[in-house]
């Protein structure tokens, strides 16, 4: 494999999941800590962008089911994920560290519309920058959306936090006690198998243009370092 050590620039996904704790808003102590990690790692020099999912709030595909007109569920779930980027800047705030959030959908009140020039200015200065609303259309989702602005702002890695799993396993870990854990994987491997990592907009986006893909746990303290210096946890998806 590579050698992926000591990456310059990462996109970390972090999912609206893992914001809430299993429940809807915002679990102060979950988001504090994530921040304090990400404080650590661009305080070492990491250039760090986010893209926060929104799932604790409002999942489109959800509500339609539900009897709602689809875009329009989905436009809330994409507000949701604006709300989570407030949250993630305010902890990144008090632990020392200058962000900016930019919103596909503009709110010049709460973030910066999305330029992606301006975006990769932020991070040569040692800004984190948090990316809101998604890609601001309907359809879409926030996977996609990481895998895209990965390759925009020209990341070197897109790192997917996941919640309390350590990776991409052969079934799920929470309810098959045998299920095994991939270190590697291969873009074809995860789209033949259905594996739960992304959806495959997001895994056929990073297939075709080569951006390599860490899956790892977010919540174990200390990962976000290890993922970003290149140290090999959780599953590696590459060609
Ligand atoms: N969404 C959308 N377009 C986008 C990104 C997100 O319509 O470009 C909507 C979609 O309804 C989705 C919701 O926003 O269900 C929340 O995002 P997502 O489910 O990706 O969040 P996560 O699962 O990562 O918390």
């Amino acid at each position: 494999p590579a050698d992926h050590s000591g990456y310059q620039r990462v996109l970390l996904k972090l999912s609206g999941e893992t914001f809430g704790g299993g429940k809807v808003g915002v679990d102060a102590d979950i988001v504090r800590g994530i921040a304090e990690q990400l404080a650590e790692v661009v305080a070492k020099g990491t250039q760090v962008a986010v893209v926060m999912g929104g799932g604790n709030f409002f999942r489109g595909a959800e509500l339609s089911q539900a009897g709602m007109d689809r875009t329009k569920a989905d436009y809330m779930g994409m507000l949701g994920t604006v709300m989570n980027c407030l949250a993630l800047q305010d902890f990144c705030e008090k632990a020392g560290l200058e962000t900016r959030v930019q919103s596909a959908i503009t709110m010049g009140q709460v973030a910066e519309p999305y330029i992606p020039r301006k975006a990769i200015r932020h991070l040569e200065k040692g800004r984190l920058v948090i990316f809101g609303a998604g890609a601001g259309m309907p359809y879409f989702s926030t996977d996609t959306v990481a895998a895209q602005r990965a390759l925009e702002i020209e990341c070197q890695v897109l790192l997917m936090g996941k919640n309390g799993v350590d990776g991409v396993y052969d079934d799920d870990p929470r309810t098959n006690p045998d299920a095994v854990m991939y270190d590697d994987l291969d873009y074809a491997t995860v789209l033949a198998k259905q594996l739960k990592v992304a959806d495959a907009t997001a895994i056929s986006l990073c297939m075709d243009n080569q951006m390599p893909i860490v899956v790892f746990n977010l919540l174990r303290d200390g990962n976000i370092a290890r993922a970003t210096a290149g140290e090999r946890i959780g599953t590696l998806i590459s060609q």
